[in-house]
């Protein structure tokens, strides 16, 4: 079990984050198995939006902001691509850059090893 790391979850006013006796009622981060945001680590959208606004930029700064452009070259451009086709599929790498294509077998497509001509 973990708690969602948003910094305003035990703000937001819903039944299931009362917890405490009567009296003495708090509401409190919510705490599960399993989260679907922030990589696993927020109960909801909100919470997500949340962390960011309050953690983003030194998150970005710490993991290294980018100051200049990542390049896709040529060499690495390649993809594998499948025609479908009634009279049987045809496989083919082709470069988002050249725009050159090469015929490969169907082996070849799903060897997943196999990333450029
Ligand atoms: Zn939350």
């Amino acid at each position: 079990m973990k708690y969602c790391q948003g910094p305003k979850c035990h703000t937001y006013r819903t039944k299931d984050r009362i917890r405490g006796p009567k009296g003495a009622k708090v509401y409190q981060t919510r705490r599960r198995s399993s989260f679907y945001y922030l990589g696993g680590n927020a109960c909801s959208m909100n919470c997500e939006r949340d962390w960011f606004n309050k953690f983003g930029e030194q998150a970005v700064n710490h993991f290294g902001r980018i100051h200049e452009p990542i390049k896709l070259t040529e060499e690495n451009a390649w993809f594998k691509y499948r025609d479908w086709r009634n009279e049987g599929d045809r496989f083919y790498f082709a470069n988002q850059l050249s725009e050159q294509r090469i015929p490969i077998t169907e082996e070849q497509y799903n060897n997943p090893s196999l990333v450029r001509p």
